[in-house]
């Protein structure tokens, strides 16, 4: 049995998994390193649903060192099969969700490695079945944007702004 810790931190800024980092409370590990960890999801989705986390508190993918990224996914990969093998799934959704609007309920980056059986009442429903199939047009449109934002990168303030004009157009 685990003593129940209050896992969410969005609001109250207090981290959960650097609690579980520095040993303040129960955790199952599979996997550390100087730089990452893995250990075991705590409402998991199927058996084996592990989380590979950076030891340092990052909150999203941008806030994360490029070598820190690369290591965790390095980490990652190597877990995949391991914890297919132990938990006798075949295939294996790996999710990040990235910020509030995205899903994301503990602020400190972390890599979901989800087991999954056929007929296991999960789903990461894509295609989304709400939307619907834009012209090739606003496909065309938003790749040359994102090419163009890539070829010549706004400040951070500028790059704020857009996102807030984009938003806007949605
Ligand atoms: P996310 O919504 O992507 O931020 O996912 C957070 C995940 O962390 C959820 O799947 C939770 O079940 C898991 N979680 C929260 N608290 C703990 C904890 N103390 N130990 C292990 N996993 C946890
Ligand atoms: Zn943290």
């Amino acid at each position: 049995m685990h003593a129940p810790t209050a896992p969410m931190t969005p609001s109250s800024g207090h981290c959960i998994f650097c609690d579980l980092i520095r040993g303040a409370a129960e955790v199952s590990i599979c996997y550390e390193d100087a730089t990452a960890i893995a250990f075991l999801d705590i409402q998991p989705v199927n058996a084996g649903h592990v989380l590979v986390v950076p030891r340092e508190h990052y909150e999203t993918l941008q806030d994360i060192p490029a070598h820190v990224g690369m290591h965790l996914y390095q980490v990652a990969a190597k877990l995949i099969p391991v914890v297919q093998t132990a938990s006798g799934a075949t295939d294996m959704n790996i999710v990040v969700n990235s910020g509030l609007a995205a899903g994301q309920n503990v602020m400190h980056y972390h890599i979901h490695l989800i087991p999954r059986q056929h007929d296991d009442g999960f789903d990461v429903p894509l295609p989304f079945p709400g939307s619907t199939m834009p012209h090739r047009q606003q496909l065309d449109a938003m790749a040359a944007r994102i090419g163009s934002l890539l070829r010549d990168p706004l400040s951070d303030r500028e790059m704020k702004k857009e996102r807030r004009r984009a938003s806007d157009l949605d």
